[in-house]
């Protein structure tokens, strides 16, 4: 048969079956959801007729052999065209995969309940498939397999045998609906199997789209890319290297901004100790920023502003160690700054952090709630609301937002006022100071890339 014509015949296959996964209820297990291609594809005639009797006679007998993947209802194996399985007539009206007496046109779009696939989805995944085979630390890639783990299933676009693990692909194109990225996440971590998303883009901007930003916070800022030049890369040295893309801050102009830094990674060099079973960072944004922040020798600084912070007698330093602080940061001037009460600010904010008293006002160190309230009834201060609220989310602190009623009134009275936007216009020291926090107070989606 010559290839065009294997084709064809592959396309009509493919359009006759809308149902693409099958529960086998008679196997366990791994074995239990099938992919349609894997249950019929390799039978002869004789074999596809005693299987039809055999669900036949399983239907009469009350319990279905076979159950539709999507809708978990029973189904029948049909042989006009090419053979393939069926909702009854009386199946589930709901079912995206049932196509009983719907227009071929709406079938069409809603076939594989957004899970068709693009000539440059089918190419880049055959692409990833071959550059994983000449990797001796990969074995058993596969395509077009059915995940089974009852009760659910997932078909990921490749997944190998990586020692005695196993890691399954998903490439998300932004031309394709976006699917809902934390059930698979999910599904794959139940079941102990890593997990990596792969993107591949030729438009930075298309990493703002929410779909992708789902995936990349859900890992800390990192995302992984394939294309030719990468899949050349790892022909060249022998074994398979992917793009790591992480959130990374830069400074410029004396401000810092977060920027993607593309990097190649080997897959076998990957840290997999996360418990989410995706790949770890090799270094978290915060340790990124405090490693910008012990270079340019803030460090100091950072120390003696927070510790002058804490006691009233030393206003005087902390207005000096400020001053010495703007003409490298683009941050207001002490003049400018004074009118929104830097010394006390600082002082809560560390408090809030730090989940202890480390301000210069009266109250006992018990009583941190109250320096929270004292602080956002506080006309200067209240324009402060955001950050601390940010801050408390990046240390793990809300609690302390929410112990008292009053707090939480005083925080939505406040941020529904009109202040100016001191995140922005104190961001560089607000992100030395509390590093931790740097990534929310950066907050937008890098608009660049940098080649490492
Ligand atoms: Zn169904």
């Amino acid at each position: 048969m010559r290839r065009s014509e294997a084709m064809s015949q592959d396309n009509v296959r493919r359009s006759r079956r809308t149902i693409l996964v099958v529960e086998d209820t008679h196997a366990e297990g791994r074995a239990r959801f099938k992919s349609v291609s894997a249950t019929l594809d390799y039978l002869e005639a004789s074999q596809i007729s005693r299987l039809r009797d055999s669900i036949q006679n399983s239907r009469i007998s009350g319990k279905s052999r076979f159950l539709c993947g999507e809708c978990r209802e029973p189904v029948y194996l049909s042989l006009s065209g090419c053979s393939h399985f069926s909702h009854h007539a009386n199946g589930p009206k709901n079912c995206p995969w049932n196509t009983i007496s719907r227009h071929p046109e709406v079938i069409d779009t809603e076939k594989f309940a957004g899970r068709q696939e693009s000539p440059e989805h089918r190419e880049l995944k055959a692409l990833l498939a071959s550059t994983l085979a000449i990797d001796p630390g990969f074995s058993e890639i596969r395509t077009e397999e059915v995940v089974s783990c009852p009760p659910a299933w997932r078909k990921p676009d490749v997944i190998a045998k990586f020692g005695p693990d196993e890691i399954a692909f998903d490439i998300q194109l932004a031309t394709t609906q976006m699917p809902t990225i934390y059930e698979r996440e999910k599904f794959y971590q139940s079941n102990s199997i890593r997990y990596i998303w792969l993107i591949s883009t030729k438009n930075v901007i298309e990493l703002q789209r929410q779909g992708f930003q789902d995936i990349y916070w859900h890992n800390h800022g990192q995302i992984f890319e394939i294309d030719e030049k990468i899949a050349m890369i790892s022909r060249e040295i022998g074994r398979a290297f992917l793009y790591s893309l992480t959130i990374e801050p830069e400074f410029r102009n004396g401000t810092f901004k977060s920027i993607w830094k593309r990097e190649p990674i080997s897959i076998s060099g990957l840290d997999w100790s996360a418990e989410t079973f995706r790949p770890a960072r090799k270094k978290s944004f915060a340790d990124c920023f405090r490693h910008w922040v012990s270079i340019h020798g803030w460090d100091d600084s950072r120390k003696k502003l927070i510790n002058a912070a804490r006691d009233q007698s030393r206003r005087r330093e902390f207005e000096l160690i400020w001053r010495s602080l703007e003409g490298q940061l683009a941050i207001p001037d002490w003049h400018e700054a004074e009118k929104f009460d830097p010394f006390k600010t600082v002082g809560v904010l560390s408090t809030v952090a730090a989940g202890q008293k480390l301000d210069a006002s009266r109250f006992s160190p018990d009583e941190i709630p109250q320096i929270i309230n004292d602080f956002l009834e506080k006309n200067s201060c209240r324009g402060w609301t955001a950050t601390l609220k940010t801050i408390a989310e990046a240390y793990n602190k809300n609690e302390l937002l929410e112990v008292k009623s009053s707090t939480v009134t005083k925080i939505e009275r406040n941020l529904m006022e009109e202040h100016p936007d001191l995140k922005s216009r104190f961001l560089p020291i607000l992100c030395i100071l509390f590093p931790k926090a740097a990534l929310d107070l950066l907050g937008k989606v890098p608009t660049e890339i940098q080649n490492a």
